[in-house]
C-alpha cells in the first residue's frame, strides 16, 4: 500500500488544472477555469475547475471532486492506481508501507492473469499457424473466409485441437498454475482444457489486453454449440465489453461514427475490407455500460442488423438504452440471409460503403414504417406498435429532437398530430416519475445504510437517528442544515471575530448547535456535522482540505458542494427558506455574520422540532409519571426561553 505520506504528498502537489486540462479544453473566467463537462452531454460549458480550491466540479450533471476522483471518474482508475498516475506526473517517488507485499501480490496476481490468458493467445495461435491439424482445418476455414494473414495476426485468431489437455500441460509446464488457469476457465474443473476442436477469437479489452477467447466450432452437428464463450471472471464483465473496440477505438473518433454489428466475424470481414470503425456486443444486446463506452468516441451510431423481425426485435431493446443516453441512432437493415460479413464480402469495399449511405435510416422513422407494412389489417396489433413508438420517442433527452419525431412520424402514420403530443407527454411524465422513484429508493437505501454504519465519532450530544429520521427525508429545514455545513466547509477554521481570534467559527457554530444535533432531517449532513465535531473533539481544526480528501465520498461530495456551488444566495433566498442575509455583496468576506445568522437560525427551527416532541411526550404520559412530567415541564419552560430570545434576536413574531 501507498503510505499516508505519499498520499498526502501527492494530494498536495497534484495541481487539478493540470490533470483536467489533458482532457478538457478550458478557458479562464474569473478565478476559475470553465469548460465542456467530460462526464455529461452539453453544449454550453458547466463544468468548473477552481485552482485555488483545487477541485473540479459541473454544474449540469453535479460531478466534481479533486484531481485523485476526476482520474478515478474519467479513466475509471481505482484509487491506488490514480495516485500512482499522479505520482509519476510529478515525479513523486512511491513510499510503500509494511502492506506493500500484499499489495503488491494483489497486483502481481492480476497482472500474472493477463499473463495467463497472453500465453493462451500465443498458444491458440501457434496452434493454427504451425500444427498440421491447425493448418489444415483452422487455416483453411479462415482462409475460405478471406481472411489475410494480418487480419489473423491483428486479431489473434487461433486454433485449439481436440487433445483433452494440451494447452493445460503447456501452460502449467510454462510454470502457469492451475490455480490461475482455472479462474479463468482455460482449464475446467477436471483439469481437462475448458475449449477444445474450435478455432479461437481472442476478446481484448480496450487497452489491448487478452481477456477472453470464443471458440467457433466447424462441426454441423446441432447438438455442438456454435460459439463457446469464455466464463465472466475477474477480468472479463460481459456487459462491459465490445468485442474489437481496441482495434476500431482510433477509427471511431477519427469517422465520428460507430458501426454497431452482432458476430466476431462481421468485425474481423468490415476491418479487412477497409471498415476500422466496427464493434460487435457478441450475442448480447445492448447494454448501458457498452453504450458508455462507444460514447467516448463518438454519439453516432449506425446499428447492422438481419433484415428480419427477429433481427429488428432483438436490436429494439439495446436501441432504446441508447437513445436514452443521447445517441443518434441510425440502422441498416440486410437483405434476408445476409450478415455483415457475407455482405462486405458479396459487395467489396466500394459497394458495402454505398450500400451503408443508401440503406441507413433513422431508427424511429424506419420502426414506424415497419410497423406501417407489418399491421395494415390489424388495428390492435398497430395501436400496440404505436404505443411501442411513443414510448421510445420519449426516451430521448433532447426536447427539439423528440419534436421533429412526433411530426414525421404523426404524418406517417396518419394520427393527429396533438393526440401524438398528449401521448407522448404522457409518456415522457411516467419516464420521469420512474426515475424519480428509482432516485428516491436509491437515497433510501444509501441513508440506511448510513444509518446502520458504526459510527466512530459518537458521543454523549450525538443520539443515534430515531424513526424516520434514518430515511434521507426533504424537510424544509435541510435549507438550513446545509447552509450550517456550507460555512463550516468554507469558514470553519476562520476565527470567529478580531475579538476572539482563539474560537473558530467551527467552534462557534458547533459549541451552539449541539443540543440539537439530534435533530437532523437529512442523514448526511448529521454524519458530515458529527464528523466535524469528531475533529475538534480529537483536538484538530479540520478546513477544506480535510473535507475534499476524506476517504467517505458522501462527505467528500458534500464539501465540493459547498464549497463550489455559484453562491447560492439569490433574491428569493429568503423567501424559498426564509433565512435573512445581510451580507449579500461578498458574502465570503462575512462568515461570522453569517454563522451567526444561520445558527440562529438552524437552532430556532431545531428548539422548535424539540418543543414538539416535548408536547407530544407530556400529552401522552400517565398521571403516575409525575417525575417524568415534571422533568417535561421544565425542559418545556428552558426550551421556550430559548426560543423566545432567538425569536427577539431574529425579529420573529412569536404567537404562543
Ligand atoms: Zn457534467
Amino acid at each position: 500500500m501507498i503510505s499516508d505520506k505519499t498520499v498526502q504528498l501527492i494530494l498536495d502537489t497534484a495541481r487539478v488544472q493540470d490533470v483536467v486540462e489533458e482532457y478538457v479544453n478550458l478557458r479562464k473566467r474569473g478565478a476559475n477555469l470553465l469548460g465542456l463537462c467530460p462526464f455529461h452531454n452539453e453544449k454550453t460549458p458547466s463544468f468548473t475547475v477552481s485552482p485555488a480550491k483545487n477541485i473540479y466540479k459541473c454544474f449540469g450533471c453535479g460531478k466534481g471532486g479533486n484531481p485523485v476522483q476526476f482520474l478515478m471518474e474519467h479513466d475509471s482508475f481505482s484509487f491506488p492506481e490514480a495516485l500512482r498516475f499522479l505520482a509519476q506526473k510529478y515525479n513523486i517517488e512511491i513510499e510503500e508501507t509494511q502492506q506493500s507485499d500484499e499489495y503488491l501480490q494483489e497486483k502481481q496476481r492480476k497482472e500474472s492473469l493477463y499473463l495467463v490468458n497472453q500465453f493462451a493467445e500465443d498458444y491458440f495461435k501457434n496452434e493454427l499457424i504451425h500444427t498440421d491439424e491447425g493448418k489444415s482445418v483452422g487455416m483453411s476455414y479462415f482462409k475460405d473466409r478471406g481472411y489475410l494473414l494480418d487480419t489473423i495476426e491483428k486479431f489473434g485468431l487461433g486454433y485449439c485441437s481436440s487433445n483433452p489437455d494440451k494447452l493445460t500441460k503447456a501452460a502449467t509446464a510454462k510454470g502457469y498454475t492451475l490455480e490461475s488457469l482455472k479462474e479463468l476457465r482455460l482449464t475446467n474443473n477436471y483439469d481437462k482444457d475448458f475449449f477444445r476442436d474450435r478455432v479461437m477469437f481472442t476478446i481484448h479489452n480496450l487497452s489491448g489486453k487478452p481477456i477472453a477467447f470464443a471458440g467457433r466450432t466447424l462441426k454441423t452437428d446441432k447438438k455442438i454449440a456454435k460459439y463457446v464463450n469464455s466464463p465472466e471472471s475477474e477480468l472479463y464483465v460481459k456487459s462491459r465489453v465490445l468485442y474489437g473496440v481496441y482495434h476500431s477505438k482510433k477509427a471511431i473518433r477519427k469517422l465520428d461514427e460507430c458501426l454497431l454489428v452482432e458476430g466476431y466475424t462481421d468485425v474481423i470481414s468490415l476491418h479487412q475490407s477497409g471498415f476500422e470503425n466496427v464493434v460487435a456486443s457478441s450475442g448480447t444486446s445492448l447494454t448501458e455500460d457498452q453504450v458508455r463506452l462507444i460514447k467516448r468516441f463518438t454519439q453516432n451510431l449506425k446499428i447492422l442488423y438481419d433484415g428480419d423481425a427477429a433481427g429488428m426485435k432483438a436490436a429494439d431493446r439495446g436501441l432504446n438504452i441508447a437513445l436514452e443516453q443521447d445517441m443518434n441512432v441510425k440502422v441498416v437493415s440486410l437483405p434476408i440471409g445476409e450478415d455483415p460479413d457475407s455482405q462486405v464480402r458479396k459487395l467489396g469495399s466500394a459497394g458495402f460503403s454505398e450500400f451503408l449511405d443508401k440503406e441507413a435510416s433513422d431508427f424511429i422513422l424506419f420502426k414506424t414504417k415497419l410497423l406501417l407494412d407489418s399491421t395494415a389489417n390489424d388495428p390492435i396489433a398497430k395501436s400496440n406498435g404505436i404505443s411501442n413508438i411513443i414510448s421510445t420517442i420519449a426516451l430521448i433527452p433532447d426536447a427539439m429532437k423528440r419534436a421533429v419525431y412526433i411530426k414525421e412520424c404523426a404524418q406517417l402514420l396518419q394520427i393527429d398530430e396533438g393526440v401524438f403530443i398528449d401521448s407522448t407527454n404522457a409518456a415522457l411524465k411516467k419516464n420521469v416519475q420512474g426515475k424519480w422513484t428509482e432516485r428516491k429508493n436509491q437515497e433510501r437505501r444509501a441513508a440506511n445504510q448510513a444509518a446502520r454504519a458504526p459510527e466512530a465519532e459518537q458521543n454523549e450530544f450525538v443520539q443515534k437517528p430515531q424513526g424516520n429520521q434514518t430515511k434521507a427525508s426533504r424537510g424544509k429545514d435541510e435549507f438550513k442544515e446545509k447552509d450550517i455545513v456550507r460555512i463550516l466547509v468554507n469558514a470553519g477554521h476562520m476565527p470567529f471575530s478580531k475579538e476572539e481570534p482563539d474560537i473558530s467559527i467551527g467552534e462557534f457554530v458547533l459549541a451552539n448547535i449541539s443540543d440539537v444535533l439530534d435533530k437532523f432531517d437529512n442523514p448526511k449532513y448529521e454524519k458530515f456535522i458529527k464528523t466535524y465535531k469528531g475533529e475538534l473533539d480529537a483536538g484538530k481544526q479540520p478546513g477544506l482540505h480535510f473535507f475534499i480528501n476524506h476517504k467517505d465520498g458522501e462527505i467528500r461530495d458534500l464539501a465540493i458542494d459547498a464549497s463550489s456551488s455559484p453562491f447560492e444566495y439569490s433574491h428569493n433566498w429568503k423567501d424559498k427558506h426564509d433565512i435573512t442575509l445581510r451580507t449579500q455583496p461578498n458574502p465570503e468576506e462575512n462568515f461570522m455574520e453569517d454563522a451567526l445568522q444561520s445558527v440562529k437560525y438552524f437552532k430556532y427551527s431545531k428548539i422548535n422540532k424539540k418543543i414538539e416532541d416535548n408536547k407530544k411526550e407530556i400529552a401522552s404520559l400517565k398521571s403516575e409519571d409525575i417525575n417524568r412530567l415534571q422533568h417535561c415541564l421544565k425542559l418545556h419552560q428552558k426550551l421556550m426561553a430559548i426560543r423566545n430570545e432567538l425569536g427577539k434576536q431574529l425579529k420573529i413574531v412569536l404567537l404562543d
